[in-house]
């Protein structure tokens, strides 16, 4: 369904609005209009259709221009053709949110630059952001490291300098389309909105392309980048390197890379936040008599003094012996947990001495069973 009101009278603005009014105003009103802030509210829902499809138009400069020549007549006529099937109001910001790069071609994609995917439209399209999942480990996240990741993308291509035209080629707007890439056509009754059989759709005509892209401007390689992994980082966190997604079609901006972190679980340390937390065996002896523990920290061993008369499951904070905090000067704590060791296939000798030990004590000083005991005491009368 194509809306019959004039699309910057949806958008609120004058004809004339620059690229940045445009979407400004259109990033105010979807967002008050949007599907989730108005659940159940037919009238909002359509008001945000109508904005995207305002906006599908007037947010591309090669539509805006033919736009404000042709008039809105022409192009409410085909408008549903083009991208309107696809555009799902509930999709969007949730896209925008998780991240998503360019599935379906959302009226987000302008802002976050989804760029690919999209058929039926002027090919002068940004490059297309990438996802790449980087594993590292919890001292790597500790410390902070410099990877170097490679990955397979589009990149400029060197040999015709993104034109796309080999050596004396050139590229310059096709005749029949006037550079929009669609031609509106008359079927019957009907205006139709389609692709320029003359360019494919590119808007362009090359009259000679570049063998090595051919005619793209760019090309598939497999590319390596540095990338600083800042200390503190925690699990599921995105990273963007700006740029360095795909390259834009013919010298379009490119797309930027997005390194989704992941934490290689860790053999001794479990994180939480910014608290690391560990158990540590402790002998029965030393349990009993008190002593000094050595703790595994990020940045090697502390030491720690157990009072006499531990109990297992005690756990003991260490301040500041944790994670970095992401961006700023502190650090988390690391919780130790004892866990009283009981000896295994004792000799004669020392079952002996264990028992004559055992004998001593009596019922006394066991002051863990005595307080459950005596909760306990209806139980056992
Ligand atoms: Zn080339
Ligand atoms: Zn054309």
């Amino acid at each position: 369904m194509a809306s019959k009101r004039d699309y910057y009278d949806i958008l609120g603005i004058p004809k004339g609005s620059s690229a940045d009014e445009i979407k400004k105003a259109y990033r105010q009103l979807a967002l008050k209009y949007h599907p989730d802030r108005n659940p159940d509210d037919k009238v909002a829902e359509e008001k945000f259709k109508e904005l995207g499809e305002a906006y599908d138009v007037l947010g591309d400069a090669d539509k805006k221009a033919a736009y404000d020549r042709h008039g809105h007549a022409a192009f409410s006529a085909g408008a549903g053709a083009g991208r309107g099937g696809s555009h799902d109001p509930f999709d969007i910001f949730r896209e925008v949110f998780s991240g998503g790069g360019n599935g379906g071609g959302s009226v987000f994609d302008e802002f976050f630059g989804g760029g690919g995917g999209r058929s039926g439209r002027s090919a002068k399209a940004r490059g297309a952001d990438l996802r790449y999942d980087l594993e590292i480990t919890l001292e790597e996240a500790a410390q902070g490291v410099e990877k170097q990741v490679e990955l397979e993308r589009a990149v400029a291509c060197e040999t015709c300098a993104s034109s796309g035209a080999a050596k004396g080629g050139s590229a310059k707007n096709c005749p029949t389309c006037g550079g929009v890439g669609q031609v509106i056509a008359s079927r019957g009754f009907f205006q139709v909105q389609q692709a320029c059989p003359e360019c494919s759709g590119t808007g362009q005509i090359i009259s000679h392309p570049c063998p090595d892209c051919r005619g793209q401007g760019r090309s598939e390689k497999t590319t390596r980048i540095k990338l600083r992994i800042p200390a503190g980082i925690s699990e599921g966190s995105r990273l963007r390197s700006s740029g360095n997604g795909d390259a834009g079609f013919r010298g379009a901006p490119a797309g930027d890379l997005y390194v989704i972190i992941h934490i290689r679980k860790h053999e001794v340390f479990e994180r939480e936040d910014n608290d690391l937390f560990c158990e540590i065996p402790v002998s029965y002896a030393k349990a009993t008599l008190g002593g000094d523990l050595v703790v595994p920290t990020m940045e090697g061993k502390a030491s720690l003094k157990v009072p006499a008369g531990t109990q297992s499951g005690t756990v003991f904070r260490l301040r500041g012996k944790g994670m970095p905090v992401l961006n700023r000067g502190m650090k988390g704590d690391l919780l130790v947990t004892i866990q009283v060791e009981v000896p295994t296939n004792l000799n004669a000798e020392q079952k002996e001495k264990l028992k004559s030990f055992a004998d001593s004590c009596g019922d006394q000083n066991n002051p863990m069973s005595e307080s459950f005991f005596e909760k306990a005491k209806r139980f056992f009368s």
